[in-house]
């Protein structure tokens, strides 16, 4: 399919389709050929799996189960050129379309010995969203689309069920109502007024469930809804099936720029240009009795990797019914005994989809009287934990090989086997007033919120929340968003709280049947027990325990066999870490270090597989007890006499400081910065403080207030710091790099000797001759420790790549650079113009207008900062070939800025330690991209 031409015939051909289907046909017919923009699947389909940009998720993969076999309702594909298409020309259609929908249904007819709009045999249909990538619940479904005054009683004669026939006549009525017409509640508190009236009605009738209601009684609500879309929008509820047909494919299109979808796809980064397509299939039935019934599954259990079968069913019922949480679904574990033949076929299939697409599925499936119909597959969203298990397993089984399953990990959900549980004891001691079911493992301990609002409000106070509904709906996303955990009372694993918290990696517990939640009063019910908003609240999402109020987190069994307090036999976690752990270790060509201060910091690091230090920022170092005062001593000092005299004292610090950071890293190479941040962030700014100074260094607090006035700066970020402190006093310089030779000459003449790698690092650089200027210090200080003490060390001498003239003049600094280290967050502000702090008021709006495809300072600006980056490498090699090169700024952590500086061809990138991991992973899958 040359997408290229389709886009060019649907973006000159302006005419709409309902008016000028002849010109726009014959144009294209000159154009040399017709534009395919419906794909059939069924008897004979056109598509496949692989077309997926074409047909969306959804499409396509309907297209691969009809071709191998499996049991899929005839239907079609509406193309995402057509939604291009639609978008471009004031939402009208390509011309060629209508004829394509109505030989496509024609067929679908055919193949269903049934017609649509017919008032004896009619022809039901199901119309769907489906995007490249899926995007669950983010637009509208139309079911039962068909029915009218007439075909309604079609459908009940046939059927001998006019029960069943009004049933799917007012659900109709009421998605078509909402989606396609727009009756819709009025805010978030107040409820669906189809609803209201459905409720209204039982309530009249004394009936409780929706069950209860007889052929009659549907009837009556029918006539309601129509007039309940009378009265709001005052047009007719349409009794022409093709205007309904239309109207839900303008829907669908519509609803890809519809407030939810675009947050989801700013969330996903999903481009907008990408579209949706349509999905036009024919109804099966699972509200035809008890031998009927919907359901979804997947193929390994989402929540923790496990291989079984998984998921949930409602007998008599139509598939929204599962996913709304109207009923309580049941346990697919059940159909084993109530509907066996279902059952058996359910495994087949399962096995069928696991082996085609190798990989986890997630289904949504029918029985008909039955007959087992299977509505969509994807590959299905789980949480970090079951990524990483079920890529271990099917590798095990065959079903993947190693490569595969590495890509297939998310690197990110290596944090999942990392992150914090609940500290055993404090969870004993706390009080467990519910249980529900454990949709998203983790623990979470925040303030009781009700409403996605409240939500955010809290967390940007700072308070972290746990968000607590009956039910998510796609308008709770950007409060769950700002949540630690979600807990809803109502709805099973495949709710849309579970969907959501599996992709978001967000702690979850759903369907707490024993908590009552009530909006109006504000609180939370439990076993006597109740808790109102602002409340704390703790859920532990790997077991489905709710406790009220807060609860500490404990360190994972990972980090517990790490550090020695857990056998590593006793946790299977701990194996699915090492074993992914080893397969990166084996694809990845970056090495991986880390940035670490302390010895403490060092340890973690390694013990994740660091193998080395990238960066050491010296300015921590400075903080701890007596030293600040000496360091304050020093930048108040009025000449070099004065200052050397408090250098002096920190110098037997800073010592100790590195030997414990050599002798942690036994051996492996430590990238030490020298001091780089402007003095005055060192003074303090409290007057009790100044005071107490004063007194301590025998001064007035006035000179020690005229001496910070000296030191202010209007743009510190661009001020006297990094390189140019070193220039200025030169002492700073020599005391830091005599502290790490002495330490290396310590640690190296030790009674058990560690070997010593420093490489000394220059900050700020953007002239050679600064470089120059400082590596002469660090050189002569070298010699002097050497003859001093008798000891040879092996260091190297480098800079840091952080203002863009350094970048450009890397040729020339490498002439005295032993090695560069890339600082992107000062290169990305300065190569942007752009302070990361002061981003927040534009930023959420650069994202909206697609200015700024993601955020620069956590992902590398490729184009932008990216090229400073691959020009400093090239010019860098061409002055010394064998230049050492690295990145320390914060993307170091990032997976996709990790592929980015794989392809740049760096030696290494130093995150800090929690994400060592998640780098060996990224690293590993760079490779693997580019091998
Ligand atoms: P989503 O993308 O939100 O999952 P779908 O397009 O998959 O929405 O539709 C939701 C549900 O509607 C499906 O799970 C299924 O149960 C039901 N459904 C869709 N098409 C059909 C059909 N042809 N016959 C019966 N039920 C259908
Ligand atoms: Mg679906
Ligand atoms: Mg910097």
């Amino acid at each position: 399919m040359p997408a290229k031409r389709t886009l060019k015939t649907a973006r000159t051909t302006v005419a709409s389709a309902r008016t000028a289907t002849k010109k726009a046909a014959s144009k294209a017919a000159m154009s040399g050929g017709r534009t395919q923009y419906v794909y059939a699947f069924g008897e004979h389909t056109d598509g496949s799996s692989a077309m997926r940009d074409l047909l969306g998720g959804k499409g396509a993969n309907l297209a691969e189960m009809a071709a191998i076999g499996l049991p899929v309702p005839p239907g079609f594909t509406i193309s995402t050129d057509v939604c291009t298409y639609f978008y471009d020309n004031q939402r009208r259609y390509p011309a060629a379309l209508k004829a394509d929908v109505e030989k496509a249904i024609a067929e679908i007819e055919r193949q269903q010995r049934k017609k649509f709009g017919d008032a004896d045999n009619p022809l039901l249909l199901s119309v769907r969203s489906g995007a490249r990538e899926s995007m669950p619940g983010m637009m509208d479904t139309i079911l039962n689309l068909g029915l009218n005054d007439a075909t309604v009683e079609g459908l009940a004669k046939r059927t001998a069920n006019p029960r069943f026939a009004y049933d799917c006549y007012r659900r109709f009525i009421q998605m078509y109502g909402d989606v396609v017409m727009g009756v819709q509640p009025a805010n978030q508190e107040s409820h669906n007024p189809f609803d209201e009236v459905m409720d209204a009605l039982k309530h009249e009738l004394h009936k409780v469930q929706d069950t209860e209601l007889t052929a009659a009684d549907l009837k009556e609500l029918v006539k309601r809804y129509k007039k309940l879309i009378r009265s709001r929008k005052r047009a007719d509820f349409p009794q022409d099936v093709y205007e309904q047909l239309w109207g839900a494919i303008g829907a669908v299109f519509g609803s890809w720029k519809n407030e939810r979808a675009i947050i989801y796809r700013q969330r996903y980064s999903i481009p907008t240009e990408w579209g949706t397509a349509v999905n036009v299939q024919a109804l099966v039935f699972g509200n035809l009795g008890d031998d009927s019934a919907t359901g979804v599954a997947f193929t390994r259990d989402p929540a923790n990797g496990e291989n079984v079968i998984y998921g949930e069913y409602l007998v008599n019922a139509q598939g929204e019914d599962v996913v709304a949480g109207v009923r309580t679904p049941k346990q697919i574990a059940e159909m084993e005994r109530e509907m066996p033949e279902s059952y058996k076929e359910l495994q087949r299939v399962r096995a069928k989809l696991e082996k085609h697409f190798r990989d986890m599925q997630d289904l949504e499936f029918t029985i008909e009287n039955r007959r087992l119909f299977i509505l969509q597959t994807r590959n299905g969203k789980r949480t970090g934990l079951a990524a990483i298990r079920i890529a271990v397993e099917m590798t095990e089984e065959k079903l993947m090989d190693q490569k595969t399953a590495l890509k297939k990990i998310p690197a990110e959900s290596i944090d999942s086997l990392l992150v914090p549980v609940f500290d055993a004891r404090a969870q004993k001691a706390a009080k467990v007033i519910a249980r529900g079911l454990p949709a998203g493992p983790g623990a979470a301990s925040g303030l009781i919120v009700f409403t996605a609002s409240a939500a955010e409000q809290e967390s940007r106070r700072g308070n972290r929340v746990v968000l607590c509904r009956i039910e998510t709906s796609p308008d709770d996303l950007k409060g769950m968003l700002y949540s630690q955990g979600i807990l809803t009372s109502r709805g099973g694993v495949s709710s849309h709280a579970a969907l959501v918290a599996r992709q978001l990696g967000k702690v979850c517990i759903c369907g707490a049947t024993g908590i009552a939640i009530n909006y109006e009063r504000k609180t939370l019910t439990a076993d006597n027990v109740v808790l109102r908003e602002g409340d704390y609240i703790s859920i532990d999402g790997s077991t489905g325990e709710i406790y009220a109020g807060p609860i500490d987190s404990a360190d994972s069994e990972v980090k517990r066999v790490l550090n020695g307090s857990l056998p590593p036999a006793q946790s299977y976690a701990y194996r699915l870490f090492e074993t992914v752990m080893a397969w990166a270790d084996k694809h990845r060509t970056l090495t991986i270090r880390t940035n670490a201060d302390t010895p403490a910091m060092a340890e973690q690091a390694v013990a994740y597989g660091a193998e080395g230090i990238g960066l050491c920022r010296t300015e921590h170092m400075f903080f701890d007890g007596d030293r600040i005062d000496y360091m304050r001593q020093m930048i108040l000092a009025a000449d070099e006499v004065q200052r050397r005299v408090a250098l002096k004292m920190l110098l037997p610090f800073q010592k100790k400081d590195f030997a414990g950071l050599f002798r942690a890293m036994n051996g492996r190479p430590v990238t030490i910065r020298l001091l780089d941040p402007p003095l005055h962030e060192f003074l303090p700014q409290d007057d009790a403080i100044r005071r107490k100074l004063a007194t301590k260094l025998g001064v007035t607090p006035e000179y020690i207030i005229e001496r910070i006035r000296a030191l202010h700066e209007e743009n510190p970020m661009l001020g006297c710091r990094g390189c140019r402190l070193g220039i200025l006093y030169p002492e700073i310089t020599e005391m830091q790099v005599r502290a790490i030779f002495e330490a290396a000459a310590q640690v190296m003449t030790m009674k058990k000797p560690v070997p010593v790698k420093p490489e000394i690092m220059i900050p700020l650089v953007g002239f050679k001759a600064e470089l120059a200027d400082q590596v002469t210090i660090v050189h002569r200080v070298a010699r002097e420790v050497s003859d001093r003490t008798g000891v040879k060390i092996d260091y190297l001498v480098g800079t840091m790549i952080e203002v863009p003239r350094a970048a450009i003049t890397a040729d020339e600094l490498a002439e005295v650079a032993e090695f560069f280290s890339f600082g992107t967050n000062d290169l990305t502000q300065t190569t942007l113009g752009l302070s990361r702090d002061d981003m927040g008021s534009f930023f959420e709006t650069y994202r909206q207008k697609e200015i700024y495809q993601h955020n620069p300072f956590a992902s590398i600006d490729e184009s932008g900062v990216g090229r400073l980056i691959t020009t400093a490498v090239e010019r860098g090699r061409s002055t010394r070939a064998n230049i050492k090169l690295g990145i320390c700024g914060e993307h170091a952590g990032d997976p996709a800025s990790i592929a980015f500086c794989h392809m740049a061809g760096l030696d290494y990138v130093s995150c800090s330690p929690p994400r060592v991991p998640i780098a060996r992973l990224a690293a590993a899958q760079a490779a693997l991209k580019n091998a």
